[in-house]
């Protein structure tokens, strides 16, 4: 009996492809790198596996891609992050496909017969070649990545540079920059998107085009509730202290869950609807709330993210983005697909 749970919807994942693909006129390399944003790499992989507009899953390293495989994923993997010395025969016994953005990722695929895509840094500072033309009979691809998907003027010079070294490819299977934010810019001459954030139902901006669905109820238990009485502190450090009687529970999820502790005292979780503060610092495992005028018990349920509150709405509490917050979601919170 788990004591904290995540519902992914299979509807909802499903609902926000048709639309990335409805909108882009492209199908889909699914970015499910960092175990799926955090929400589960095995469970949402094996949700997109079936879906005819997801050509491809995107992993960071070997080990994700290995994983998948092991699960029996059956789609074209791709490992957005190079290989190293030492991965290579990994990816050919698990039928992985490395993304290439240094020289010596090539040596490391020396003598290895295995498609291989080709990443370009065009304003983006991380992974990807400059402006060298990679000969290889193997390259299927080529991608690069948008370092500012909000600045048009600055995401159109990458474009720009992009189209350039695309053309000196001439025709490629796959073609890709665009990222949950890029999918706006509608760039003409790409083959596929290459989207995470979206997929999960998280907005990458506040008025995105796009209608997305639900995808994740994010819950946890109530596992203790008693009224403290005026002027009792809350938590480590007391930096709560009740002003009245006070309501008090306890929820299993702590920042070791991935609640951060700087929303403590600052962001509300919901109970049956209703916002119920969260009280005190946050702890480990456990993080109290005010369940003053409400019939809460132990045992019962409260919402985390769901239909009340996104990730997106609890990042900009913290100071930080929903990727942070959502790739800090422990592995003992059980995940479950409905
Ligand atoms: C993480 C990542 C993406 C996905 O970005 P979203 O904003 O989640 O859509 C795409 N491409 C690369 C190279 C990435 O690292």
């Amino acid at each position: 009996m788990a004591r904290a749970a995540i519902l992914i919807r299979k509807e909802g994942i499903i609902g926000n492809v048709n639309a990335l693909v409805g909108f882009s006129k492209k199908p889909l390399i699914a970015v499910v790198k960092a175990d799926a944003y955090g929400i589960g790499a095995v469970h949402v992989g094996s949700i997109l596996d079936e879906v005819n507009a997801v050509s491809t899953l995107a992993v960071a390293c070997v080990e994700e891609g290995v994983e998948l495989r092991k699960a029996g994923i059956k789609k074209k993997i791709l490992v957005l992050g190079g290989v190293l010395k030492g991965e290579e025969k990994a990816l050919v016994e698990y039928s992985l496909t490395p993304v290439v953005s240094h020289r010596e990722h090539l040596k490391a695929l020396e003598g290895i017969h295995i498609p291989i895509q080709v990443k370009y840094d065009t304003g983006m500072g991380r992974l990807g070649f400059l402006e060298e033309l990679v000969q290889d009979s193997r390259i299927e691809g080529v991608l690069s990545h948008l370092s500012s998907p909000l600045d048009e003027g600055f995401s159109m010079l990458q474009i720009k540079r992009f189209e350039d070294i695309v053309k000196r490819y001439g025709k490629l299977p796959y073609i890709h920059i665009e990222s949950s934010a890029g999918v706006l810019y509608r760039v003409p001459f790409t083959t596929h998107l290459r989207v995470g954030l979206a997929l999960y139902g998280e907005k990458p901006v506040q008025d995105y085009p796009l209608e997305l669905k639900r995808t994740i109820e994010l819950k946890a238990r109530i596992i203790s509730v008693k009224i403290l009485p005026k002027d009792c502190p809350i938590s480590y450090s007391r930096t709560y202290i009740t002003k009245k009687p006070t309501k008090v529970g306890v929820v299993a999820f702590g920042y070791a869950d991935g609640l951060m502790k700087c929303l403590s005292n600052k962001a509300s979780l919901y109970y049956k609807g209703r916002a119920v503060k969260i009280i005190g610092n946050i702890t480990m495992d456990m993080t109290m709330v005010d369940l003053t005028n409400t019939d809460a018990e132990v045992g019962d349920w409260v919402e985390i993210v769901g239909e009340n509150q996104s990730f997106a709405d609890l990042a900009k509490l913290a100071g930080t983005i929903p990727y942070e917050l959502m790739t800090n979601l422990s592995r003992r919170i059980r995940r479950q697909v409905v």
